[in-house]
């Protein structure tokens, strides 16, 4: 098993498999980038070996993101790799993934998170630098007849789409989906300029509430987000409290970056590298040692976490997988 020092079980990666994408989110990502090469990354063979041992010590769940995880290429024949071994979600922004849903249902996955952070395609230019609006509504039509599991992430930005949030609950009216309002968090590779936020997640329920009657849902066992639905509709609506981290306490996630980097913390440095122990001859169970000595020594929280590191700070999510 992964246990850390503060009694919490790790049963749950996200896995940033490119830091390549095909939009700029000015809360992710500058204009220009300077990606990682390909024989820095992973290979497909590295990640399905990684996580077969992560998965002999009860990681049960995994969550691929990136970067657009569909830009890495061939991600399908991964997939097929990985779904034996555990119950696989895919986090994208929409753009290229309609083709994919068939085969992905086919596979077994059925969690999808669509990035979305606007109802109108001239401020989704404005926010993500790229025209592909129409391509991303597609996507969420699509997904919604292939009667995937969908929820749709909004990052929540103050003086940018604050005006949209009832707009947003409304499409859980007539469609069986789930929005999460997140809040915003400094990590966008120098992107965009933060100095914290004003749209904490009780900010954004307040405005929901000005509109809807909100009635809390049970929490699920680790969850980031606090649930609500709304009389009437079909779907919910959530907030991620990402800035304000009041989920610390129950955190069973670990993240790893596309060069195989291994963070027990969103706000944290990378605490070892899977590439470099596995290209220099590791056994599964040097791996595995190596795994649990650093989840064993996983910080409280994000405060601490992000005490003891200040270069994540300017890292951009693309790397630490959203
Ligand atoms: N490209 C895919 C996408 O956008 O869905 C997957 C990777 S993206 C880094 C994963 C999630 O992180 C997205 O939902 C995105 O909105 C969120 N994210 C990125 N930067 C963020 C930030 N600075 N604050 C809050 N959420 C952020
Ligand atoms: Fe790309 Fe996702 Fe980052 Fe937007 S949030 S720039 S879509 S990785």
């Amino acid at each position: 098993m992964l246990r850390d020092a503060h009694h919490r079980t790790i049963q749950y990666v996200r896995l940033s498999v490119t830091d390549r994408c095909n939009l700029r989110c000015t809360y992710c990502m500058p204009e220009h980038m300077q990606f990682l090469e390909r024989s820095e990354l992973l290979s497909y063979e590295e990640i399905e070996r990684s996580m077969r041992v992560l998965a002999s010590a009860g990681v049960t769940k995994l969550r691929i993101t990136g970067g657009e995880p569909f830009l890495r290429k061939d991600l399908l024949r991964l997939l097929e790799k990985l779904t034996p071994l555990m119950d696989i979600s895919i986090t994208t922004n929409g753009v290229l993934t309609a083709p994919y849903i068939p085969a992905l249902k086919a596979l077994g996955i059925r969690n999808i998170n669509l990035s979305l952070d606007t109802l109108q395609a001239d401020r989704f230019l404005q926010i993500t630098r790229r025209n592909r609006f129409p391509q991303v509504m597609a996507t969420l039509e699509s997904l919604l007849a292939h009667q995937m599991n969908v929820k749709i992430n909004m990052v929540v930005m103050d003086g940018i789409n604050t005006g949209e949030l009832h707009n947003f609950a409304a499409l859980t009216r007539e469609n069986p989906l789930s929005i999460r309002f997140i809040e915003e968090m400094p990590f966008n590779g120098q992107g965009k300029g933060f100095s914290g936020i004003n749209w904490h997640y009780r900010k954004i329920l307040d405005t929901l509430n000005e509109k809807y009657i909100l009635e809390k849902l049970p929490d699920e066992t680790a969850s980031t987000s606090l649930n609500y639905s709304i009389s009437g509709h079909c779907g919910t609506v959530g907030v991620i409290p990402a800035y304000s981290r009041t989920f610390c306490g129950t955190c069973n996630r670990l993240r790893i970056t596309p060069t195989g980097g291994v963070k027990t913390c969103l706000y944290g440095d990378d605490v070892m590298n899977i590439r470099d122990s596995l290209r220099s001859g590791a056994a599964d169970s040097e791996l595995l040692e190596a795994l649990q000595t650093a989840v064993w020594h996983k910080k409280k929280d994000g405060f601490e976490a992000a005490a003891a590191n200040r270069r994540s700070q300017h890292e951009s999510m693309s790397v630490i997988g959203g």
